[in-house]
């Protein structure tokens, strides 16, 4: 068995000031960092030994030797194209990012057609987050299809390459849109099941969820399978998925996001 050695990191938006995390939409604001968490989080990685990889490298079973780390972005926030791609290219480093593509050139504060040409530009992955945010898990097979259909060529349409990455949104995906998001040509299917991943092996890959206020030193022990906080989250995350499984993911949303208003 191969040594799941690759720490996915899952990342949204980052704000400066309350004004910038006042854009963020409710739901979304317990899941952006400050800049300078995101900083101190990449300094602290560093000095620990990881490696950072780009999108590619998830598929490339020639690295599970080292401990590595690939950085992903859900929902396609600008603050991905304004504050996130110009700190990672200064640092020489690439980051993947998954847009909701009906999002593109419609709402403000999230990545325009021009902003994914320049991420694009400077070494940065994009994949794809959906159209429309919905939960894929939860629609009929042709929705399913087409969402992940539509959101591929759309982003290859802006970027001119092939869209080889997905992260369902909300996470919710079962083993038909899985299979679905294989045969249209998807290499890499990003989940939010909490944990390491195996760099090489195709199937779902887990991802370990930064949160607002997370010290350098948290994302340290969340990356680390031996620690109490990352043995903590793997057990919560496991009764969230139970939750969600009894209750619905259209349910769990709903509460989910009462509790955050
Ligand atoms: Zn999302």
């Amino acid at each position: 068995m191969t040594r799941a050695n690759l720490r996915v990191l899952m990342y949204h938006a980052t704000y400066a000031d309350t004004q910038s995390l006042a854009e963020i939409d409710k739901p979304d604001q317990p899941y952006a960092v400050t800049e300078a968490d995101f900083i101190a989080h990449m300094t602290s990685l560093r000095e620990a030994g990881y490696a950072f990889v780009s999108e590619g490298s998830v598929l490339d079973e020639q690295l599970h030797a080292q401990p590595l780390v690939l950085l992903t972005f859900d929902d396609g926030h600008r603050s991905n194209a304004i504050f996130a791609t110009n700190w990672l290219r200064a640092q020489n480093l690439s980051g993947l990012f998954f847009i909701t593509t009906d999002w593109i050139d419609k709402r403000s504060h999230y990545c325009t057609a021009d902003d994914l040409r320049s991420m694009h530009a400077a070494g940065m992955g994009i994949g794809s987050h959906g159209c429309s945010h919905r939960f894929i898990q939860d629609m009929d097979a042709v929705s399913a299809r087409s969402e992940l259909a539509e959101s591929k060529s759309k982003l290859e349409d802006i970027l001119g390459v092939a869209v080889r990455s997905i992260s369902f949104p909300g996470g919710r995906c079962g083993p038909r849109d899985i299979e679905i998001a294989l045969e249209l040509g998807y290499e890499a299917v990003h989940g939010s099941q909490f944990g390491l991943h195996a760099a090489g092996d195709n199937s779902l890959i887990k991802r370990l969820p930064i949160r607002q206020g997370m010290s350098a030193s948290t994302v340290l022990d969340l990356c680390n399978p031996s620690s109490a906080l990352h043995r903590k989250v793997a057990i919560m995350t496991r009764v969230k998925t139970t939750v969600k499984r009894v209750v619905g993911n259209g349910v769990y949303d709903a509460i989910y996001r009462r509790l955050s208003a």
